[in-house]
């Protein structure tokens, strides 16, 4: 089974994706993720991602959509969860086009008030994606993995002025993605995103038992 999961930024797809792709032994997908690394290695993309990142902005499609299914081709026979993408309509018709097969998405929504609290107090361990927050998760020592020892970072797009960014972007592309998918044979799902991290992945896990 493959999944996309959809949300505003900071709305928990990357720790939910994480969990569930664990639980069920799934590949997890992060375009946000891919980005990130290439940026830490300094390669051609890296180089073209950065500023986008850096200004809450969109990579252009053409370099997203190769990414992605390039990444797809490489483990075309395990069940993937999808997580950053798409983002945009155009990019929900590129791969619907495509060979893989989508058998379900999932929205999380949440209000922008508590996107923003989450986001401005996250903070990251970059090797390895484990998030933490100030307030409500944080490292038994402040600003270090409990796991490696290693610094933990506040993400540069993760400032109030990106944020507002991303989620003014991202309310604009929701919108045609949701009919894009609702039109479609593929099964759509909302799921509130406010819980806990733990009755969020329950109410995750029955949504796709019942798929
Ligand atoms: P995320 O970690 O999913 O919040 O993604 C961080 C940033 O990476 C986004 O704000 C975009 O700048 C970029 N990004 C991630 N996925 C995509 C995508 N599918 N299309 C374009 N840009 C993306």
């Amino acid at each position: 089974m493959n999944i996309i999961i959809l949300g505003p930024p900071g709305a928990g797809k990357g720790t939910q994706s994480k969990l569930i792709s664990q639980q069920l032994s799934m590949l997890h997908i992060s375009t946000g993720d891919m980005l990130r690394q290439a940026i830490a290695q300094q390669s051609a993309i890296g180089q073209i991602a950065e500023q986008y990142i850096n200004e809450g902005n969109l990579i252009p499609d053409d370099v997203m959509v190769k990414l992605l299914l390039d990444k797809i081709n490489q483990h075309n026979n395990q069940s993937v969860i999808i997580d950053g993408f798409p983002r945009n309509l155009h990019q929900a018709e590129v791969l619907a086009e495509s060979e893989f097969v989508v058998d379900l998405v999932i929205e999380l929504y949440s209000e922008d008030e508590d996107i923003i609290e989450r986001l401005s107090g996250r903070r990251v361990h970059l090797a390895s994606g484990r998030t933490y927050h100030s307030k409500f998760k944080p490292p038994l020592v402040d600003g270090i993995d409990d796991l490696t020892g290693e610094a933990l970072v506040q993400r540069d797009d993760d400032n109030i002025r990106v944020i507002s960014q991303r989620l003014k972007l991202y309310h604009s592309m929701i919108r045609p993605i949701r009919d894009f998918y609702q039109n479609s044979p593929v099964t759509y799902k909302r799921l509130q995103a406010s819980g806990s991290v733990a009755s969020v992945q329950q109410c995750f896990v029955e949504m796709l038992q019942a798929n």
